[in-house]
């Protein structure tokens, strides 16, 4: 059976794994397995941003990928970065197979506010979602409540929901069945 696999990369909590795993589910139509934790590989770190290089993770969850992969998402709580940007949330390959996302900035305790267990779950699932959605060829979408909005500020991150737009939808209906080769997209 083709799966959607989801690859820690680092110390991810197993409860977050399959919450994140039953949205996939819900919204992708797809079966999860949760594989086991991986390292984050050291050669990503970058010593003068102190920050983690997004491709090279990207890479090592392509790495990792089990045969039967219809998709792997790799989920990270190291800070990622693409040498343009400050900080990405995740990076994914454009009609690909692979994703990564950071849940560095998605805690409330990373901007000096009290953890929120809620909020935190909210927002790692919307950019699972988002990241995935690129996965199936979706590319950022103007309408700012819909989960492929282009987010590089935590406020956006919130402002969207964990769901398509209606467009969007369709897109993602259409580019499901079909295949395109893969491209890097960040963001
Ligand atoms: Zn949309
Ligand atoms: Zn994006």
């Amino acid at each position: 059976m083709a799966l959607i696999y989801l690859l820690p990369l680092g110390n991810i909590e197993n409860e977050l794994l399959h919450i994140i795993g039953q949205n996939i589910r819900e919204l992708f139509k797809h079966e999860f397995k949760v594989l086991s934790v991986l390292e984050v590989p050291e050669s990503a770190y970058d010593d003068k941003r102190s920050q983690y290089m997004a491709t090279t993770l990207l890479k090592e969850v392509i790495k990792n990928a089990p045969d039967n992969a219809i998709r792997i998402i790799g989920i990270t709580p190291v800070d990622l970065f693409l040498p343009v940007l400050t900080f990405v949330f995740g990076q994914a390959q454009l009609n690909g197979k692979a994703a990564v996302v950071s849940t560095c900035r998605l805690k409330q305790e990373f901007y000096g506010l009290p953890p929120s267990q809620r909020l935190f779950r909210e927002r790692v699932c919307k950019e699972v979602t988002h990241e995935l959605g690129h996965t199936y060829g979706m590319v950022h979408c103007m309408n700012k409540k819909c989960v492929m909005h282009f987010s590089n500020s935590i406020r956006q991150v919130d402002i969207k929901d964990n769901c398509f737009c209606h467009g969007c939808i369709r897109k993602l209906q259409e580019n499901k069945n079909e295949r395109n080769s893969p491209n890097f997209s960040g963001g």
